[in-house]
């Protein structure tokens, strides 16, 4: 998995017919398409066949433009509807079940975020087919490489324009309403996209201890991970949180200090490409993955380190 790592995942429905063709769902905000999105689309192409792409909201026709011009993309589908903005799985998912049925297509790719997430169980278990999420690699139409992060290069702009055509929503009651989107105003760098991540552990013994953590990730402009022990402690908020059961992240450098290295903690940031890790126990097994071992007290080192740089 190293040589995919810096872009991102996706999730993928396959349904095994002998023609290859996909269906990507786009997903996009302020007229903006979303950019884990390109790199989806990057995999629909990477599987072979022609690639159809779906966007909806009320923003879809001016989307489907931009997309339009997307090397993979053969062709986009619009649905043009207001009830299809803030991509509520709910709506979203009938329309792709729908869409599917009039093009049929083998695989249906979105990307690996929150909304995908959401939609792509569903509509799996309404298709009556096995999601595969996490791909990392596309072996071929049936084989996956899917542990981590990372993947696909982002999808370029190609001369001209693949055709648009409309769709009819089919009829859709929408069980849910959408409230209200709250957005963390971080300073920081978002941490499953971060090129450096500095991460606390249980060591940091404080909420007041963590901030050693986060002055250090300033310093260096890097986003702050935790493990879960810190998190339990309450030390930071849980969204800080690396590992098999928190975000999974491979950013060029990782640094990981009063942390033991638990397998659960490395599932999330053992595919790092350089790891630095801070530990007054010498036997720390974070050290067996470790590009550079500081060996010491963490409220010694890390303020020292983060006023010599
Ligand atoms: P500890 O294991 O307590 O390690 C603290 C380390 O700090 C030690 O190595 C110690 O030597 C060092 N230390 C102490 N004082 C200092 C000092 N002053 N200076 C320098 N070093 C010092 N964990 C995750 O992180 N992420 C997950 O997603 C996750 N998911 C889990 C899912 C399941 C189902 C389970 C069972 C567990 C999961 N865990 C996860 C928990 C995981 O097993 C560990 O308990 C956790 O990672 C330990 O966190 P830690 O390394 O901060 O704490």
């Amino acid at each position: 998995s190293r040589a995919f790592k810096g872009s991102r995942t996706v999730g993928s429905i396959f349904i095994n017919r002998a023609q290859l063709s996909s269906l990507v769902f786009i997903e996009h905000k302020n007229k903006k398409i979303d950019n884990a999105t390109l790199n989806t689309i990057t995999a629909a192409k990477n599987l072979g066949g022609p690639v159809s792409a779906l966007v909806a909201g009320s923003d879809a026709q001016e989307i489907a433009g931009q997309v339009a011009k997307l090397d993979g993309i053969d062709k986009v589908i619009v649905a043009n509807n207001p009830i299809f903005d803030n991509n509520l799985a709910e709506v979203i998912t009938p329309l792709l079940a729908s869409v599917h049925e009039n093009i049929k297509s083998t695989h249906i790719l979105a990307s690996h975020s929150n909304i995908g997430k959401r939609i792509l169980p569903r509509l799996a278990a309404k298709l009556d087919v096995q999601q595969i999420s996490d791909i990392i690699s596309i072996e071929n139409e049936s084989t996956f490489v899917r542990p981590v992060y990372a993947a696909f290069p982002p999808a370029i702009e190609k001369d001209s324009a693949s055709p648009t055509e409309e769709t009819t929503a089919p009829e859709i009651t929408a069980k849910s309403v959408w409230v209200k989107e709250e957005v963390i105003k971080a300073d920081r760098p978002d941490l499953s996209s971060a090129k450096i991540v500095v991460s606390g552990g249980r060591a940091v013994k404080s909420v007041e201890g963590f901030k050693i953590i986060q002055d250090l990730a300033d310093k260096l402009g890097a986003a702050v991970g935790a493990s879960r022990a810190a998190v339990d402690a309450g030390y930071c908020d849980n969204s800080l949180q690396v590992g098999q059961t928190g975000k999974i992240v491979a950013p060029q450098l990782y640094i990981a200090i009063g942390i033991s290295g638990a397998i659960q903690h490395l599932a999330g940031m053992k595919d790092s490409k350089v790891i630095v890790s801070i530990n007054k126990d010498p036997d720390a097994p974070i050290f067996q993955i470790s590009d550079y071992s500081m060996v010491g007290d963490l409220f010694k080192i890390v303020p020292e380190l983060t006023e010599k740089i």
